[in-house]
């Protein structure tokens, strides 16, 4: 069977179900899928790329149809390097469409092989973000319903890295 396969960048920070069910529905269509947690430094994401990977990895369990790898720098050189140039994103709402757009299209400038396919979540799960997920927590909100166990587990040890939950309350803040 001729190999088909893609690429699902986001910041996973944390993966949530609207992720894992995007995860899933790739994995129905193409014959493997590489998940990369982008640093999203400017996202001044609560943990760490390597914590976001694990988390993944526990979530996901083993399946030779999943890789998880870290994006460093731009998503189109991190394409040429794999030679995968089907990306995935997901659209949970008319609000996601401008910014996906925009982005596609520049992927596009800067990669005409790159093609950007975008999958809707089960309806369930179209209100869910990361940020949401954090917001919630942060307030000792239960996350269970939202977030994979080793996420939630992760957000109760004390919302990521040494000091982030202080973090976290200072940007709530500002
Ligand atoms: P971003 O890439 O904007 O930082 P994330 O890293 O959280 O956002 O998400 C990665 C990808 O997953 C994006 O394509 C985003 O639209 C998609 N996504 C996020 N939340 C959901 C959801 N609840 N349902 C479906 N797709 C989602």
């Amino acid at each position: 069977m001729k190999e088909n396969r893609a690429i699902y960048p986001g910041s996973f920070d944390p993966v949530h179900l609207g992720h894992l069910d995007v995860i899933r529905r790739s994995t129905q269509i193409f014959s493997s899928v590489i998940v990369a947690v982008a640093a999203s430094k400017a996202k001044g994401p609560l943990f760490s790329v390597d914590v976001r990977m694990q988390m993944l990895r526990d979530s996901l369990g083993d399946n030779p149809a999943i890789q998880i790898l870290p994006l460093h720098g731009l998503l189109v050189d991190f394409a040429r390097e794999q030679e995968v140039f089907t990306v995935i994103r997901g659209l949970r709402a008319v609000s996601d469409f401008e910014f996906e757009f925009q982005m596609a299209l520049m992927n596009r400038k800067l990669e005409p092989r790159l093609e950007t396919v975008y999958l809707t979540p089960k309806e369930d799960y179209t209100y869910l973000s990361s940020r949401i997920v954090k917001e919630v927590a942060l307030f000792g909100g239960d996350v269970e319903k939202f977030v994979p166990a080793p996420a939630a587990a992760r957000l109760k040890m004390g919302l990521g890295e040494p000091g982030a939950a202080e973090q976290a309350r200072l940007r709530q803040k500002s």
